[in-house]
């Protein structure tokens, strides 16, 4: 072979490992993926974190991505007990409530109502999105990684809603002033192979998600904490943080919109605007993109 063909190959296979294997983010943020995936593997679950997506105030984060390729559900996914094309959620109710006042009611009912106006879109008609009864048992695993509660149950719905967490676990997951900056985030776990490698197991050229959990900071409105100024609220304007319009653009990510950044209002915005309740036409298009076709790739 001469030294031409081997340079193409040369090339072909650094381009190939780096489509594949092109994370980007926060370093602590990708090391701390890094290890919870470690453990992943030593346990065998066949999953892995993909991405995590931090909604903030004041200054924003990057996103935190293993691989270039991008991910999407599965219809009739066996791996994550899919409830055929079905997408599914659940709302951990024994962390619901909040420092600043709000019941778990109060605040599962502006989750749902969040679930509600995405269901409403256009794009979404061909996915139902159905809601599970909290089961009472651990339903979320992000958390145990970093000393916050036990190993749960991944598997009870495609997305968890995990509830309201101290200030030191956004620290941990963040990184230093994640505990007074993020609001909330999204981690998505995708499924991988006996070797570790991502799957694709229906061809669309998506990477298979598994799971989504989406963890809301309690610091914010704990009176013995540095953010009692910004309290969780329902339909409350800025200095509050108003549950719902946080959970839209959390479940956004849940439903596999990424960030963008104009406009400042758009829902998907990475950075705490205000109350939105209502996806902008930006939004819309997002989710089209991800769903006008399902079930099909
Ligand atoms: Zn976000």
């Amino acid at each position: 072979m001469d030294t031409r063909k081997i340079g193409i190959i040369a090339f072909l296979s650094t381009f190939t490992a780096a489509a594949l294997f092109a994370q980007s983010g926060d370093p602590l943020v990708l090391a701390n993926m890094a290890r919870v995936n470690r453990e992943l593997a030593r346990r065998g679950l066949g999953i892995a974190v993909e991405q995590i997506e931090f909604f903030t105030i004041g200054l924003g984060r990057p996103s935190n991505r293993i691989h270039q390729q991008q991910f999407r559900w599965v219809p009739n996914d066996p791996r994550r007990n899919a409830q055929g094309e079905d997408i599914t959620y659940l709302v951990d109710q024994s962390d619901g409530a909040t420092a600043s006042g709000l019941s778990s009611a109060q605040t599962e009912t502006a989750i749902d109502n969040a679930m509600d106006t995405w269901q409403a879109e256009q794009c979404l008609k061909k996915v139902d999105l159905v809601k599970r009864a909290d089961p009472g048992a651990d339903p979320d695993i992000f958390d145990s990684f970093f000393g916050f509660g036990a190993s749960g149950d991944p598997f009870l719905a495609d997305i968890v809603e995990a509830g309201w967490l101290p200030r030191a676990y956004f620290e941990a997951v963040g990184g230093p002033g994640g505990g007074r900056g993020i609001l909330a985030f999204s981690v998505t776990f995708i499924f991988t192979d006996d070797d570790g490698n991502p799957t694709d197991i229906n061809g669309d050229n998506y990477l298979d998600s598994a799971l989504n959990e989406v963890y809301y900071n309690d610091n914010f409105g704990n009176p013995a904490g540095d953010r009692a100024g910004n309290p969780w609220a329902i339909d409350a304007a800025l200095p509050a943080i108003d549950v719902e319009t946080v959970a839209l653009h959390e479940n956004g990510h849940s439903l596999e919109l990424g960030h963008f950044g104009p406009p400042p209002a758009a829902v998907m915005n990475p950075v705490y605007a205000g109350p939105r309740h209502t996806p902008l036409a930006i939004d819309r298009a997002g989710m089209c993109a991800v769903w006008a076709s399902w079930p099909n790739p």
